[in-house]
């Protein structure tokens, strides 16, 4: 399966595996630079395909935006994501409303993260299972004592 991934899947800590194809935009991979999510992302970096849309459907993007009244929602980046979904036929993971909310005019196939509910939206935090210190940023260990780190939901927000 395709699946193309935006900035917002990877932030909420979004894992790759081997079983679908994973594609995106470079300026998603920009973006994720920027906010130092690098080290998270490298995980999987070696599974995710970087495309270009054209520039065709980056206009419908555009036009169904207007349409829907996302357009100001939306930045160069998420107008990309949702071209390329579009162009690839693929599903967009994105927890992002507004990228959502164009998709369903486009009919283009998305799922939030996670993939359980889209009423609500997870922030994760990360937490040491020994000496149970959290943290914002993932960990490949406790730097503390060394022993693994774990994803937890920190904060639920319900999405109204
Ligand atoms: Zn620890």
């Amino acid at each position: 399966m395709k699946i193309v991934v935006d900035a917002s899947a990877l932030f909420y800590g979004f894992r790759f595996d081997g079983r679908n194809e994973y594609i995106t935009t470079s300026s998603v991979i920009e973006e994720i630079r920027n906010k130092q999510m690098k080290k998270s992302l490298s995980m999987g970096f070696e599974l995710l395909k970087v495309l270009a849309p054209s520039a065709h459907n980056l206009e419908e993007v555009k036009r169904s935006a207007v349409a829907t009244g996302d357009i100001g929602q939306l930045s160069r980046t998420d107008i990309e994501i949702i071209a390329l979904a579009k162009e690839l036929d693929a599903l967009l993971l994105t927890n992002d409303l507004a990228i959502q909310n164009v998709c369903r005019r486009m009919d283009v196939k998305y799922q939030s993260f996670g993939g359980k509910s889209i009423d609500t939206e997870i922030e994760w935090g990360y937490r040491c299972i020994g000496c149970k210190r959290r943290f914002s940023k993932p960990l490949d260990e406790c730097p503390y004592c060394g022993n693994e780190i774990k994803r937890y939901p920190r904060k639920r927000k319900p999405i109204s």
